[in-house]
């Protein structure tokens, strides 16, 4: 069956309650169906914790049904090898702060300039605090990794590469399988993959990818927001020492000893997120019923009619990923991006403009700031029109 945009887009009260407004900051977060919602309310007006007591077993019972539907989502190699984070950030934090006892000043840590902070700046901290090189790859004019200076920056010494699957700056898809397998053939690395935007928009495997981690946030993909996942390769989550420590993480505890739990609560300390978990469960069982593939393609139309469009403004400089995407990154020669912004947020139009939380990223491309659109399948040609109508309503102002 045909991907239905209008159906999916009744699944989302957001458009109930903003009937003119045009939400085009996808990348950043995206909006919540009614399911997520019904299922929180739920949630919230009834009673207990998850594996405290007997009478919450129901409750623990839809909880880890939320780790298969995730072990499904991503092919992960077990329920075990899905552990609940707050985010994609909190999921890398995890990740490099468990591998801190492992890594020592002769070791050497590989980042990009693709990279979101979430990345950039956790690397950098720890490798500031264990005195090991962090080498940051270079992007190429098509703003994918250059995999020359990968292949030279592997070596025994590299202890972890960190990559961005697709970019919140530009769209731009990195592949990924194939530099993984690059960097199998030269190290024993731990590889990291920053699937943030990827898991709204491919159809992850992770078993496929061969990658030991990988990241992403349930808020960007129609989830609660306070919410990710850190999965990956058994062997390779087993390494991580905890990074927070307390309640249910641990197998026995005495005065003089300590045992931790095994995997997924070993790194899930605390009482968890348990509304969101849940929300998510119910979340991705109702996206079971959407073919997201044909989802994609639509809004790849969409944002390619967006960009042929913005190509007939001469002052207009677009940077491009190299393959289809849903993001597009922008800015108008001697206009302020955020005068530009300002302008259209009045009309109604809700767009990102900035840093991206990628600064390495926009000195690549030689801005401060730029705009940016990024689409979901709920949106249509007429918010492309309103768009347009908008833009051409600011540059009249400013040019
Ligand atoms: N990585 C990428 C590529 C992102 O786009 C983002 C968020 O925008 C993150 C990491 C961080 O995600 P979160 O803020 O949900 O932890």
């Amino acid at each position: 069956m045909a991907f239905d945009h209008q159906l999916f887009r009744q699944q989302f009260p957001y458009f109930q309650h903003n009937e003119n407004a045009v939400y085009f900051d996808n990348a950043a977060t995206t909006l919540k169906p009614q399911v997520l919602i019904d299922s929180t309310v739920a949630f919230y007006q009834s009673a207990g914790s998850v594996h405290r007591s007997q009478y919450d077993e129901n409750q623990t019972a839809l909880y880890e049904q939320a780790r298969a539907r995730v072990k499904a989502l991503i092919n992960a190699e077990s329920e075990d090898a899905v552990i609940w984070t707050s985010g994609t950030t909190q999921a890398v934090n995890i990740v490099a702060n468990g591998l801190l006892a492992q890594l020592s000043a002769d070791d050497e840590i590989i980042i990009s300039e693709a990279d979101h902070h979430a990345n950039f700046v956790t690397w950098q901290q720890i490798a500031k605090k264990c005195g090991a090189k962090i080498i940051v790859l270079p992007i190429t004019d098509q703003w994918l990794i250059d995999e020359q200076a990968l292949q030279q920056a592997l070596n025994e010494r590299t202890k972890l590469v960190a990559l961005n699957f697709v970019s919140n700056v530009t769209g731009t898809e990195q592949p990924v399988e194939k530099l993984i397998k690059l960097i199998r053939k030269k190290t024993r690395a731990f590889v990291l993959v920053d699937a943030a935007q990827a898991i709204s928009h491919l159809n992850i495997d992770i078993q496929r990818l061969d990658a030991d981690f990988i990241a992403f946030s349930a808020h960007k993909i129609y989830g609660p927001n306070g919410l990710g996942v850190l999965s990956g390769k058994l062997s390779a989550l087993e390494q991580l020492q905890p990074l927070i420590f307390g309640g249910k993480m641990v197998d026995r505890v005495s005065k003089s000893h300590i045992s931790f739990a095994p995997l997924p609560y070993r790194l899930e300390a605390g009482t968890p997120n348990i509304a969101a978990v849940i929300g998510f469960s119910a979340v991705l069982h109702w996206l079971e019923n959407w073919d997201i593939e044909q989802a994609e393609s639509y809004v790849r139309q969409l944002t390619e009619q967006i960009k042929v469009r913005l190509k007939n403004y001469p002052n207009c400089q677009l940077f491009e990923s190299p393959q289809p995407s849903s993001v597009i990154s922008f800015v108008f020669k001697h206009i302020a991006s955020s005068d530009l912004a300002t302008l259209l947020t009045e009309q109604g139009i809700a767009l990102r403009t900035g840093e991206h939380c990628a600064q390495p990223y926009l000195a690549r491309l030689g801005e401060s700031s730029t705009l940016r659109l990024s689409l979901a399948p709920y949106n249509n040609t007429e918010e492309i029109d309103a768009f347009f109508n908008a833009l051409n309503n600011a540059l009249n102002l400013l040019e």
